[in-house]
This record gives C-alpha cells, sequence and structure tokens, in this order.
C-alpha cells in the first residue's frame, strides 16, 4: 500500500528530466552524414528493396516507406541524401518529434506506432507529416481532428492530414486496430462527415506474424491482405465522397506478398536498416 502511494506521488526532478531528454536526444542524433560503409550498407539494402518493390508493383505506384523507429537521424539523412528516399515511418512521437526538427523539411514522415491522444497535438504541428496511419477509433479522429483544427489557425499551409485507419485482421488480442465490418465502417464515416481537417487515403494492417510465415515465398494468398481489400471495397461503396482508397499492407518479411494482393504503401524497416534495438534502450 505505502509503496503505491509513493509510486503514485512520484514527481521526477528537473535534473531527472534533463538527463532523459539527453539521452532522448543522443539516439537520435544530429543529421549528419554517417561513415561511408554504413552509408553503402543503407543504400544497397535500400535500393534491392526498391528494385523488388517496382519489378513486382510494375503496374501501378507503390510508395515505399522506410521505417526508421530506433535508428538515429545520420541513418534517415544518409538515404535522403544518397538514395533520393523521401518517405519515412516513425512509431514514437517524441522521437518523430525531434527527428523532423533536425531532418530536411521536404522529407514526408510517416506516423505508423500507436496514437495517445495526448499526443495528437505534437503530431498534428509537424508541417511535413504526411500522413497517421492508426486511427481506430472515433476517439482518436476526433482527437486528431481537433488538433489539427488548432494547428491550422492563424497559420497557411497547414492543410488537412492525410489518416489510415488500422484494422485489425488477424483478430489477435495484442494487435490494434478496428474490427473488420461495422466498427470500420463507423469510423470511416466519421472521419468522412465529420473531420474536416483529416482525409481519409486508406486502410492500413500490420496482420498475423505466423499467417505472413505461412504463406512466405510461396504463390498463396495471405488472408489478412485479402481481409483488408474486402474492407476497402465495402467502404468505397457504403461510404459517399470517399473516393479510392489505398492499402497500407506489408513489411519486411511480407511486402512482397503485399504488393501482389494490391498495397500501395509498404513499410519496410529491418531488411533496410538492420534489426533494432530493444525500445529500452532509448
Ligand atoms: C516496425 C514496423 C514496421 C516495420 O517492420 P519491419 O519488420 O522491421 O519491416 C512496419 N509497420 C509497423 C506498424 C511497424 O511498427
Amino acid at each position: 500500500m505505502k509503496k503505491d502511494m509513493q509510486r503514485i506521488s512520484f514527481v521526477p526532478s528537473k535534473a531527472f528530466r534533463v538527463q532523459i531528454a539527453k539521452m532522448t536526444t543522443a539516439s537520435v542524433g544530429p543529421a549528419v552524414l554517417p561513415d561511408e560503409d554504413r552509408i553503402e550498407t543503407l543504400c544497397h539494402a535500400l535500393g534491392a528493396v526498391r528494385e523488388r518493390v517496382d519489378a513486382i508493383g510494375s503496374e501501378r505506384q507503390v510508395r515505399l516507406v522506410a521505417v526508421s523507429k530506433l535508428k538515429p537521424a545520420s541513418d534517415i539523412y544518409a538515404l535522403y541524401e544518397k538514395s533520393g528516399q523521401r518517405h519515412f515511418g516513425e512509431n514514437y512521437v517524441q522521437e518523430l518529434v525531434e527527428k523532423a526538427a533536425v531532418l530536411p523539411k521536404d522529407i514526408q514522415w510517416h506516423f505508423i506506432g500507436s496514437l495517445q491522444s495526448n499526443k495528437c497535438g505534437l503530431l498534428a504541428n509537424i508541417p511535413n507529416l504526411f500522413a497517421v496511419e492508426t486511427i481506430d477509433n472515433v476517439k482518436k479522429a476526433r482527437r486528431l481532428n481537433e488538433a489539427r483544427k488548432a494547428a491550422s489557425e492563424g497559420r497557411s499551409g497547414v492543410g488537412k492530414l492525410k489518416v489510415f485507419i488500422q484494422v485489425n485482421t488477424s483478430g489477435e488480442d495484442n494487435k490494434s486496430g478496428a474490427s473488420p465490418g461495422e466498427e470500420v465502417l463507423d469510423v470511416a464515416k466519421y472521419i468522412t462527415t465529420e473531420c474536416e481537417f483529416l482525409e481519409l487515403q486508406g486502410l492500413m494492417t500490420i496482420g498475423s506474424i505466423a499467417r505472413s510465415h505461412a504463406v512466405a515465398g510461396g504463390e498463396s494468398e495471405n488472408p489478412d491482405f485479402s481481409t483488408l481489400m474486402k474492407e476497402k471495397h465495402a467502404i468505397e461503396s457504403a461510404v459517399p465522397k470517399v473516393g479510392l482508397l489505398e492499402l497500407s499492407m506489408g513489411m519486411s518479411e511480407d511486402y512482397e506478398v503485399a504488393i501482389r494482393q494490391g498495397s500501395t504503401n509498404v513499410r519496410v524497416g529491418s531488411t533496410i536498416f538492420g534489426a533494432r534495438p530493444p525500445k529500452t534502450s532509448i
């Protein structure tokens, strides 16, 4: 009991907060080029993924988002400067804000992490945020819409923010996302009718790792990706004024299958940047 009380009343000292801030900044680092070896490794890995993406998705435009979470700003800068990469994905708001501040302003950021209401303001104020891909309920849509409205007041150039609805296609408890069917439809309707500062761009899923492994390298379809495609068609026919929706699906393990199944936005991290450090070391 006493222990709990202490924990609740714990307020970090200023020194502690400064120390934490320094640690986070150190992990992001300045936007300088890394050493030659690192540049070559990164550009080579990105080039290989791009080649696969272009070969499989040749009949349409597929956007390659390089997922740079927990990787230093110098890695991002290398791909920006030496490979012309512009779309990058981040999972943690604080890290994204720090990187956006030090990196070129024409980078197109994707927020792909779980969205907390109290972070909507920070996100909505990033001028070169391309999209938030993880809206999965009405409340988050409302909060982000309000935040974007506030961010645009008295400022020009802060237009509608593109959003994707995250769908839990695999039905796993540990996955975020709206359930296929009614839930997804409700969020889609809410965004298109009530959110003046948001634009529904598409649907996003992560999918089950087990299913992804089961179809890897083979010719069969991933049922999670089929589900997302079905949801897209359902929304396009049921929600007026929605237009054609994009599909954000496919990661390092399964982006090729995802493109074959209609993905327009793949999110590839470790295949480009190498394995990530555990989150706790930030
Ligand atoms: C980390 C992450 C990715 C990239 O995963 P890799 O397997 O490293 O390619 C893609 N999407 C989301 C939502 C992620 O959190």
